[in-house]
């Protein structure tokens, strides 16, 4: 064998050859980092991290330098196709187009529904990072049956801090490791914020600081915590309550922070008589601040012993104590009653739920309140709050968290998520440094100003939607409701079963379409969601869903466009398939309007130029959209007299503004004619090119005294004002007692005017809408036999594939190609399960065959595995034996999008009763051993699908990225 290595990187460049290096931004994953293409004769040759980008600084995960064979994927979808007429749904039989030919169908559909009712057409999308551009284009359309991936990832993780401290996590907000001494991750395994938060923690670790990593699993981030405390799923908000239950029992609370900029002094009504009893109390002399969101509330003076217009100079609210009005009408501090409420959540109690022992609790609430006491940070940077007062320093308590899926994807995630922003309140780590900072454009007004529609007169033929298709609820006034208080969207979001279901509930769409209800749709739009696999609760019967047919012979979801650039599960059911480009192949960006990559000192937002030309026929899905909103003449389109105002995607981001003359667009950074104003400004024709000179990103630092305390910062609120950020500029109080869910649940209890909740659902309303936090079981626990099924499945994403995105990738499938069941060996061995042994996990809703790996890394209740590992066979182009099929499987088979029949009807979403997020997390299984002569293969199995035209038919044996010559030998 020769010494010479197959690829030399010393080697001198080839003579004749041309070699050029572009920056862009990867989209392995969501994260965004940005990227060096190394390019040689205009082929991807290597891929490497860009030092010069804010964000990940040079850093580069696995999948992220594998890009190279996601460009050359055999999987590739290359031309438009139209199911073969005569073939059924799912068989993956399919004829060429061309685009003119694809473009003239769906015009002349769409234009048919806009014509008649706009509603008849759905638009969703999975993981996309054009959520503005989708948004604009459903609102134009005039169709609220629209929403994006995040009614099945983490909208709890959202609604739940949004609805209290007006920001998130991971791109509106995240913790501030350089300056954290205790760091507490929960419910996280390998983040959207991938290399950003490993090089954090890495620093972190170095300079001394302490992680805590709350989880069932010890993978990801959790194995290099100091500690790991295992939790049973499900449970998180159990431990957060005895938290906050110990905090305030030992008195370690920042008092002087929950005074000045929470919510926890303001007078509740206590009269059990009046139907404003749990409301504030509100200061008719008093100032209201901002007529929309009037805030004009009581404190209970402790120095005059009386109530006082909240924020009265000189006054001291109360927090604690029972008060009586000069009317008579009793009141209490908001505090008052959250220290009632976690009376009984003791960390014994908390004990027997989460499985952690009461002495860890203590221990844990102990660290984390002197942390906060004793180790104050003061940085000396002068600002003015919102009250007027001037403060020298900014100051900060310096415990950090973060959390993600592992809280959100339960049934009682909001309230869990609510726990958690007033455990973080409650240490005074909001905006300050060493705990939770914003990022912009967060934070937003407690709830964000976006409404969604308010009943089925929004939706119009020919005529876009009044505002955008999803929204903050504020009060039942806001629900999307007819006037027998039934839903209007598809997915039955903003109804009373979900109200504030801020981004949809996608995983219902399906359902809902097949079963008719609330009504029938005729063409479903699906752009890179794997609906028939992993990003859809039970798989099988959505598949069969797909394919069911109505008496006359018409499938029950008549027309089903997809758009994605892989042959993925999905597009087997597609009847118009639209070849996606890969993100080394477009334009993209990632806008303010939408999910920037802000930093804690200022608005970031970036942009994917192509590097390589798109491969066969393949279109980005946003030329298609804009050339769509073209042809159908949409009026942010189109000119007055009829022609078209964009060429193409490039020209749209460039001269789209939200408004004529608002000088706000898609893209903050060099704006102006010339390119010399941010933020705001003309639109520049040059604009695409400034960014490519620049990384690919805009970063506006801000000046310091805006970058802390972001919610009650005077400057911060009038610079957000002035640059199109915030609309109004009042203080962004948090909430720890939320009286928007008390309107709700007044309104459920018949003690509000305005829309009221069907019968059947006003007792689920009441229950969940509680102004404080609480526990309780996830709703599918409540619905099942947990003797029967005695353990939590839960599955994660692994760090070297994003969901299913990677399986056609050949470097990647060289660490992922099956994937176990880890259990506890004490559970594996007492059902007589061998590690490797195959066995069966069974749910109520079904059973999956799969191989078993024992792991000490797993609290003994629970199972858990690699999400969408496990495929379909001859999806993604794999052979029909491939392990991904033969020995890979998915849990979502075991998972329901429906709960069991109950009072609150017979088809209610398997989700969260607030936000509609999916209860991804909540299904109970119980295991056992396959028998001996049962097939070494897992179930079920599916037929296998053959490679579409376009698609590279005869598949490599092994693939190999050879320069010069593509991949495949
Ligand atoms: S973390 Fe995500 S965006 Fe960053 S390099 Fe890895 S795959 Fe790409």
């Amino acid at each position: 064998m020769s010494d010479t290595p197959l690829h030399d990187p010393c080697r001198p460049p080839l003579v004749d050859s041309t070699t050029e290096t572009r920056n862009t931004t990867c989209y392995m994953c969501a994260c965004r980092c940005g990227i060096r293409v190394h390019l040689r004769n205009g082929e991807v040759r290597y891929i490497e991290g860009n030092p010069e980008h804010p964000l990940n600084q040079g850093v580069i995960c696995a999948k992220g330098s594998s890009g190279i064979m996601k460009q050359y994927s055999p999987a590739r979808l290359t031309k438009p196709l139209m199911r073969k007429p005569g073939s059924e749904r799912g068989d993956g039989q399919f004829v060429e187009i061309s685009w003119e030919e694809a473009y003239s169908i769906l015009e002349q559909r769409l234009k048919k529904i806009r014509t008649i009712d706009p509603k008849q057409f759905a638009l969703f999308t999975g993981r996309d990072q054009m959520q503005a551009l989708t948004g604009l284009f459903a609102r134009q359309f005039g169709t609220p049956n629209y929403a994006a991936h995040g009614g099945f990832c983490s909208v709890n993780m959202a609604a739940g801090m949004i609805y209290t401290i007006g920001g998130s996590f991971w791109e509106f907000g995240g913790p501030d490791l350089e300056r954290a001494k205790l760091f507490v991750m929960i419910g996280t395994a390998e983040d959207h914020h991938s290399n950003p938060m490993k090089a954090a923690l890495s620093r972190f670790k170095r300079n001394g600081g302490r992680f805590v990593s709350i989880n069932p699993v010890r993978s990801g981030y959790s194995a290099i915590a100091d500690e790991w405390v295992p939790i049973k799923p499900g449970t998180d908000g159990v431990l957060l309550l005895a938290l906050i239950h110990e905090l305030i029992r030992l008195g370690l609370y920042d008092r002087e922070f929950l005074a000045r900029y929470t919510n926890a002094g303001q007078l509740v009504n206590q009269d059990t008589h009046s139907d404003d009893l749990g409301m504030m109390l509100r200061n008719v002399q008093g100032d209201v601040v901002n007529p929309l969101r009037p805030a004009n509330f009581y404190w209970w003076d402790r120095l005059t012993e009386q109530p006082v217009s909240d924020h009265a100079e000189g006054a001291d609210p109360a927090l604690l104590g029972h008060f009586t009005m000069p009317d008579g009408t009793p009141a209490v501090p908001a505090f008052q009653l959250l220290e009632e409420r976690v009376k009984p959540y003791t960390p014994e109690w908390a004990e027997a739920i989460t499985g952690i022992p009461a002495d860890t609790i203590r221990r844990l609430a102990h660290e984390m309140g002197i942390t906060a006491r004793d180790q104050k940070i003061e940085l000396p940077i002068a600002w003015t709050d919102s009250w007027g007062k001037r403060h020298a320093s900014v100051t900060g308590n310096p415990v950090a968290f973060h959390a993600m899926r592992g809280l959100a994807a339960h049934s009682n995630g909001f309230q869990t998520i609510r726990s958690l922003s007033i455990l973080m309140s409650l240490l005074g780590t909001i905006d300050r440094p060493g705990g939770f900072r914003h990022k912009a454009p967060y934070p937003r007004a407690v709830p964000p100003n976006a409404r969604p529609p308010k009943g089925p007169q929004a939706v119009k033929p020919n005529t876009p939607l009044d505002g955008a298709p999803l929204g903050w609820p504020e009060s039942p006034d806001d629900l999307f409701v007819d006037e027998q208080g039934k839903p209007v969207r598809i997915d039955k979001g903003f109804s009373w079963e979900h109200p504030l279901s801020a981004h949809g509930l996608m995983h219902n769409v399906i359902t809902n379409a097949w079963r008719g209800d609330p009504y029938r749709i005729d063409t479903l739009l699906i752009f890179m969601a794997n609906m028939a696999w992993n990003s859809t609760m039970n798989t099988s019967e959505v598949r069969k869903m797909l394919n069911d047919k109505r008496e006359d012979g018409e499938y029950k979801i008549p027309f089903l466009v997809v758009c994605d650039a892989f042959q993925s599960e999905m597009t087997a059911f597609a009847d118009l398939i639209l070849p996606d480009t890969t993100y080394l192949e477009r334009h993209d960006c990632m806008s303010m309007l939408d999910r920037p990559i802000s930093e804690f000192d200022g608005p970031v937002d970036s942009v994917r130029i192509p590097v390589v030309a798109p491969k066969g026929e393949c279109k980005p899905f946003q030329e298609v959209l804009v050339e769509l909103a073209g042809r159908l003449k949409f009026p942010a389109f189109t000119h007055t007299d009829g022609t078209r105002k964009f060429r193409n995607y490039t020209d749209f981001i460039v001269n789209y503004e939200t408004a004529p003359g608002s000088g706000i667009g898609f893209l903050a950074g060099w704006r102006g004619k010339g390119g010399e104003k941010s933020m705001r400004g003309e639109p520049n024709p040059k604009q695409w090119e400034m960014y490519e000179k620049n990384n690919c990103v805009f970063h506006y630092q801000m000046p310091v005294e805006y970058q802390y305390m972001r919610n009650w910062n005077r400057g911060y609120m009038e610079w957000a004002q002035k640059v199109g950020i915030r609309r109004d500029k009042d203080p962004i109080v948090i909430h720890i007692y939320s009286e928007f869910l008390q309107g709700f649940r007044r309104a459920a209890q018949g003690k509000r005017p305005g829309k009221q909740p069907p019968d059947h659902l006003r007792n689920r309303v009441e229950t969940y809408f509680d102004p404080l936090p609480f526990y309780y079981a996830p709703l599918e626990e409540q619905a099942t036999d947990t003797a029967k099924y005695p353990l939590n499945a839960i599955t994660q994403r692994p760090m070297a594939m994003y969901h299913s995105w990677d399986s056609q990738n050949a470097w990647l499938r060289q660490i992922h190609a099956h994937n176990y069941l880890f259990v506890n060996p004490r559970t594996a061995s007492s059902e007589g399960i061998s590690d490797g042994g195959w066995m069966w996990v069974e749910s109520q809703w079904g059973k999956v065959r799969c191989m078993c790996r024992y792991s000490e890394a797993v609290e003994p209740g629970t199972v858990w595995t690699w999400n969408a590992i496990g495929k379909s066979a001859g999806a993604w182009n794999l052979t029909p034996e491939a392990n991904e099929s033969q020995r890979g499987f998915l849990l979502n088979h075991l998972i329901s999008e429906e709960l069991p029949a109950s009072t609150a009807g017979a088809f209610v979403s398997n989700s969260d009763p607030i936000t509609g997020q999916a209860a991804w997390y909540d299904v109970r299984v119980r295991i056992y051993k396959a028998q001996d002569d049962e097939p070494k293969q897992s179930w079920p199995q599916f037929k296998a699908v053959p490679a579409a035209p376009g698609v590279q038919s005869v598949v490599p044996r092994w693939l190999a990225y050879f320069a010069g010559k593509g991949a495949g030998k």
